[in-house]
């Protein structure tokens, strides 16, 4: 079982990057084998962003992978543009992923309206370069929030149509997205995701919020009509923070709705904000604790990048063989 994921080191990581992302991924280092996470920063660069602050993020979120539970020795962890058999495929896999298909895209489609100046084509190319993160690997398993179920559905299409097309050579992977909090909703705007680009700050939790901050965050939510403490399409909010504390208590949302019963709208609120800032509060202490030493994660990320790189050169090879690009392998070197 290969487990691939990749994350944006752009902006503050969330609790729906937490819960769709984080948790997943120390959940998947039990089955993995190997399971490879990766700091996407080629992707960060497909919206306005600055040169300095991206390194930081890297960072950052370098120490939040291990902060949150993941062990450099047992994972795979690497930054994207150190492997560049990524960007290879990228170009490779641009020749079996439809134009049409990319534009019909929703993150493309929401992240483009809301771009003020040029939407650059990397965002519309985005799609690819995230299939050919996960097909270099032959991964098997894809952990990922609900968002990005569009962006899986490419991937397996592409794989497909390759193996198809010039023989079997990629693996057709499966999404795997969670149960509950598969899609954190925004605490100020229930009708959308909690989001790194274009959510509300007041409605976006951070991992690293101080606690003080959560609980206020939480006290705030928007809640729906009605007064039940019930999930349900016509009550977003609530349906919203229910999940959350269930996640938080790692149980179920129908023992959450069984003990609200009677109850209001403000002690749910409550109990969610103390539930998640005690919950966070150990990863934000190890983070401060990580963070300083740049150093040592620069040579964690290249032994990482040692590692996949080791394992996406020749599937690329693979590849590109399969396609006729570059000299037949049979004719270089001993047979492969
Ligand atoms: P952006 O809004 O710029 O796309 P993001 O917050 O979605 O950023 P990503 O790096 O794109 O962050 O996503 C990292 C992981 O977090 C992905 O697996 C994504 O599906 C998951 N994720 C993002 N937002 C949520 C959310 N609100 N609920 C659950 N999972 C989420
Ligand atoms: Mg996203």
């Amino acid at each position: 079982m290969i487990i691939f994921s990749g994350i944006q080191p752009t902006g503050v990581k969330h609790l729906g990057n937490y819960i769709g992302g984080f948790l997943q991924y120390v959940a998947g280092q039990e089955r993995g084998d190997p399971s490879i996470y990766c700091i996407v920063d080629l992707h960060s660069i497909t919206v306005e962003y600055e040169p300095a602050v991206l390194r930081e993020r890297t960072y950052d979120l370098f120490a939040l992978f291990i902060a949150a539970g993941l062990d450099p020795e047992r994972s795979v962890l690497f930054r994207q543009s150190d492997v560049t058999e990524h960007t290879e495929l990228s170009w490779l896999l641009s020749s079996v992923i439809p134009l049409g298909t990319l534009n019909r895209m929703h993150q493309f489609r929401d992240k483009s309206t809301r771009q003020r100046e040029m939407v650059r084509s990397g965002l519309l190319f985005y799609p690819v370069l995230m299939a050919a993160d996960v097909l270099a690997y032959r991964a098997n398993e894809v952990p990922v929030g609900e968002d990005q179920r569009e962006h899986l559905e490419v991937m397996r299409d592409a794989a497909r149509t390759f193996n198809e097309r010039y023989g079997e050579t990629l693996v057709v992977p499966e999404a795997r997205i969670p149960q509950v909090g598969a899609r954190v909703l925004d605490l100020q705007d229930p009708t959308r995701k909690m989001s790194t680009t274009g959510g509300t700050e007041q409605g976006t939790v951070y991992v690293l919020d101080e606690p003080d901050d959560i609980r206020r965050k939480f006290k705030r939510a928007q809640t729906d009509s009605g007064r039940e403490i019930v999930r349900g399409p016509d009550k977003p909010g609530v349906s919203n923070l229910i999940e959350i504390l269930a996640v938080a208590r790692g149980g179920d949302p129908a023992d959450v709705e069984r003990e609200f019963e009677g109850r209001g709208y403000g002690d749910l609120k409550t109990a969610v904000g103390d539930e998640v800032a005690d919950w966070l509060a150990p990863v934000r202490e190890r983070y401060h604790a990580l963070r300083s030493d740049e150093d040592q994660m620069e040579t964690l990320l290249a032994d990482g990048a040692e590692r996949a790189r080791a394992m996406a050169a020749p599937v690329v090879a693979e590849v590109r063989d399969a396609m006729g690009v570059g000299p037949s392998r049979r004719s270089v070197g001993p047979a492969a």
